[in-house]
């Protein structure tokens, strides 16, 4: 079983600013006609046209996926055991994880500040152990970094210490902890600040702006 993936970013697209270029994202602002161009420059780039997404709410519902769902459901994370179908998550300052069981189960979550304290990593190999899997790796797209993620006074205290550095709050150590407590440990982490590093579509840093793809695929 071959699994690949790919994170995009803002380049190679036909959008115009504030959007450019590979906005992938139909719910920003962006000429809807752009998007689709998008959508089929990812999918010929990777040799597919089964792409699913997702209506993303900022939840931990992650759904089975059998075959393609039409329109997006509201959802933000997909499992599969089926090849030929890719699973891809949107962001711009929240993070893709991206799951691989090598005997072909794959996983793909929306994991931001709200993703992530929900558990919805967890929720995602818990759902992937339901399909069989046994060892999960894991990949980590760019998201936005402790350095740049500031939260109000209120919100910072309610997360762990271990969490927070005066306001600033580390998303990818909730993360990191989720995938240790199930035993993931093969991880691989793209170590990008969206915030920092403009490759990247960062809400917090333009406000407007476009989306970023992680997808994950079988080959059949
Ligand atoms: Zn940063």
């Amino acid at each position: 079983m071959k699994i690949n993936y790919l994170i995009t970013d803002r380049s190679g697209g036909v959008s115009t600013p504030p959007y450019e270029s590979l906005n992938i994202a139909y719910h920003v602002g962006d000429d809807p006609e752009a998007v689709r161009r998008n959508r089929e420059i990812v999918a010929q780039k990777i040799g597919l046209q089964a792409i699913q997404y997702a209506n993303q709410v900022h939840g931990k519902e992650v759904l089975v996926i059998e075959s393609l769902i039409d329109p997006a459901p509201a959802c933000d994370g997909f499992v599969t055991d089926k090849p030929g179908i890719g699973l891809a998550i949107m962001s711009a300052d929240c993070y893709g994880v991206l799951f691989y069981d090598p005997k072909g189960i794959i996983g793909a979550v929306h994991a931001g500040r709200a993703g992530a304290t929900l558990g919805i990593v967890t929720e995602a190999i818990k759902k992937m152990r339901s399909l069989g899997a046994q060892t999960i790796s894991a990949v980590i797209s760019p998201g936005i970094h402790r350095c740049c993620y500031e939260v109000s006074q209120e919100l910072a205290k309610t997360y762990p210490p271990k969490y927070i550095q005066g306001r600033h709050l580390d998303i990818k150590a909730l993360l990191y902890d989720q995938l240790r407590a199930e035993n993931v440990e093969s991880i691989i982490d793209y170590a990008v600040c969206t915030a920092c590093d403009r490759r990247y579509y960062s809400y917090r840093r333009d406000g407007v702006t476009g989306r970023f793809a992680s997808i994950i695929w079988m080959e059949e």
